[in-house]
């Protein structure tokens, strides 16, 4: 991994963020009961309504989608993730406006990393300028945002949300 460099240009978090929408949509069709009266599915993440993510888990629905759409690979260094998957918060738990995120989002901001490399991602970020950091994170969250609006399924998601539809029983 360089130093002072970071594979995260609008470009290509755009193309990631789209693969993680088409992954995500192809998990709520496969999700989708087979006939009336099916027993109760497992919901898929994307359907799940209430309150955006507070804590750092996620469910294996989604470790699988984002597995999927990297094709197994690590989000910074390209190379297989083996069982050394971490979860990466590109845009970061920490941020400020992460709690209040819709849940859609905040899941299309996160990817599989290696260790080593998610620190990396961690340690660049404190080095950088301020200033840098943040127009870094606006651009994350400004595309995330854009893709959750240009698929049907993703803005659905996003809409049950808000309005805390379907919250868990
Ligand atoms: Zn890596």
């Amino acid at each position: 991994m360089g130093d002072g460099w970071f594979p995260l240009g609008a470009a290509r978090w755009r193309a990631s963020c789209e693969a993680v929408a088409e992954a995500a949509a192809v998990g709520v069709i496969r999700s989708a009961p087979v006939h009336r009266g099916a027993s109760p599915r497992a919901q898929h993440p994307l359907e799940r309504g209430g309150p955006p993510m507070q804590g750092r888990g996620i469910g294996a629905t989604w470790l699988e989608t984002l597995a999927k759409a990297q094709g197994g690979a690590c989000f910074w260094c390209g190379r297989p993730l083996g069982r050394r998957a971490t979860l990466e918060h590109v845009l970061p738990f920490s941020h400020p406006d992460w709690p209040a995120l819709p849940r859609v989002v905040q899941l299309l901001c996160l990817r599989l990393a290696h260790g080593e490399c998610n620190q990396a991602y961690n340690t660049w970020r404190q080095t950088r300028p301020p200033a840098r950091v943040a127009e870094v994170d606006a651009m994350v969250l400004r595309v995330a945002r854009q893709i959750v609006r240009r698929h049907p399924l993703l803005a659905l998601a996003a809409s049950r949300q808000d309005r805390g539809l379907g919250a868990a029983g």
